[in-house]
């Protein structure tokens, strides 16, 4: 029986292990084994929201290991740390709690087919100080780390209200989708640690969010009237946004931008831009500059046939979109497709040629907070753009998280979650309050 191993559980890796272990673990066509170095999945996307305190990631996660009994693959907690490709040989190193005591040997797992869905890293396109000072939004424990150290600079702050100085500075560096959705979130969660009292800061004056923005607009990849739009909704929020400021230089206390301006940041947020992990660079496949590995129209790496890529760690250009960016969308739509094409070349005569990915845009939604999201849709035979702003864009916006846990748990239950999840809003504070 062949066995297709998934490295990386997240938006493309858990929803393709999920679908091929509906069609092929299930029926022991295949066996399908999902690695990841983290015993439960978030969903990325959300990762602004826990560093805003507005989200609990403990609710929101699922279990791999839960998913994995229920559709038919088995899950492996275990960190990639080098592929064999010539005996098919990965090397896994165990992932232990803290308390679990001893600690395991290295582990070697043999596939037939492996696909990649390492996701990405924070690029800090070798900025001095970037990676030494600054926060990053890679996954839930530094979105949890961020929201700490918010929480702890507010309350600081608050202590020596008074003094010359006391106020907190938040510096996000990027104005792409992310920072632009920590920024929104970030006000509100200012807004609402002061009506709980956990600081006696005026939000408005003391607590200062800053996006400082290399290119000459936010959100470059929406349409130009809809960044607008976006900044004037951050700037009716009190929030600083600098256009054309690209950072130079970070230290503990303040970032350096341009040639001589210095910003004093009590916390720098850097969201300027994602790189390919850094394993990548160590499987002997072709990278493109963004350390990412290089796909054909199959999925296939260019240099190994047994080796897929999906999501954020794999270079697929369109030849009608040009390259896919490193999107959510893009990750579902390969996990899809890499289910359908997998389950219909098994059996096949070797030597038959796979399906091709097509990548289609539908569009993009940014969040501004909790009521409100700019955004365009794209669809039609004519690729005609639809732009959506206000409370609609944020419904249309909530969607896409519904239609990932429906990919991954079915309508009903998928249904149940988010009615749960209402449920809760309304019984909790609005914002994490320790
Ligand atoms: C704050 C934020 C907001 C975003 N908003 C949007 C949005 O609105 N719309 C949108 O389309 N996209 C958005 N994105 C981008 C989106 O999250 C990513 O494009 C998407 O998650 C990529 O999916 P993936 O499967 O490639 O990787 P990921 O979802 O990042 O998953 C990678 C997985 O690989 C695992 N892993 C990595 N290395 C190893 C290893 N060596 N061994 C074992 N496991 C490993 C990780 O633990 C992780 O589970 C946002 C991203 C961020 C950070």
């Amino acid at each position: 029986m062949q066995t297709i191993v998934i490295v990386g559980g997240g938006a493309g890796g858990l929803e393709l292990a999920t679908r091929l272990g509906d069609t092929m673990g299930r029926k022991g066509r295949a066996r399908v084994i999902l690695v990841d170095r983290s015993p439960t999945h978030f969903w990325k996307p959300l990762l602004h929201t826990v560093a805003s305190g507005k989200r609990d990631p403990q609710v929101f996660q699922i279990e791999y290991s839960a998913q994995a009994a229920e559709h038919g693959f088995t899950f492996m907690h275990a960190e990639l740390r080098s592929v064999d490709r010539a005996a098919r040989m990965l090397e896994l190193a165990p992932c232990l709690s803290d308390d679990a005591g001893e600690a395991r040997a290295t582990r070697t797992l043999g596939y037939t087919t492996l696909v990649l869905a390492l996701g990405a890293v924070t690029n800090f396109y070798s900025v001095p100080g970037a990676a030494e000072h600054v926060c990053t939004l890679d996954n839930v424990r530094e979105a949890k780390s961020f929201y700490r150290r918010f929480f702890g600079a507010c309350v600081r702050a608050s202590e020596a209200h008074g003094e010359q100085g006391a106020a907190v500075n938040v510096v996000i560096v990027g104005g792409g989708a992310t920072g632009v959705e920590l920024a929104a979130e970030l006000g509100y969660s200012a807004r609402a640690l002061a009506k709980y009292k956990i600081h006696t800061l005026d939000p408005a004056r003391d607590v200062r969010i800053t996006i400082l923005e290399r290119g000459a607009r936010l959100l470059p990849h929406l349409p130009l009237e809809q960044s607008a739009r976006a900044e004037a909704y951050l700037k009716s929020r009190g929030i600083e946004v600098c256009t054309g400021t690209g950072v130079t230089q970070v230290a503990a206390d303040c970032v350096h931008v341009g040639e001589a301006g210095v910003r004093p940041a009590s916390l720098t947020l850097w969201a300027a831009g994602v790189e390919g992990p850094a394993i990548t660079g160590t499987l002997g496949l072709s990278l493109n500059r963004m350390r990412q590995i290089m796909v054909k129209a199959t999925l296939q790496s260019v240099d190994d046939p047994n080796v897929f890529a999906i999501g954020d760690c794999a270079s697929f250009v369109c030849p009608l979109q040009g390259a896919a960016p490193p999107r959510a969308q893009v990750a579902h739509q390969q996990a899809v497709f890499l289910a359908q094409a997998l389950a219909a070349a098994h059996g096949r005569r070797e030597g038959r040629p796979l399906a091709e990915f097509r990548y289609r845009d539908y569009g993009s939604l940014v969040s501004l907070g909790p009521v409100a999201a700019v955004g365009v849709l794209m669809g039609g035979s004519y690729g005609s753009k639809l732009a959506v702003n206000g409370t609609f864009a944020h419904l249309l916006y909530g969607l896409m998280y519904q239609k990932h846990l429906m990919a991954l748990h079915g309508f009903v239950r998928a249904a149940a979650v988010t009615l749960a999840d209402w449920l809760r809003k309304r019984i909790s504070p609005s914002v994490k309050l320790h």
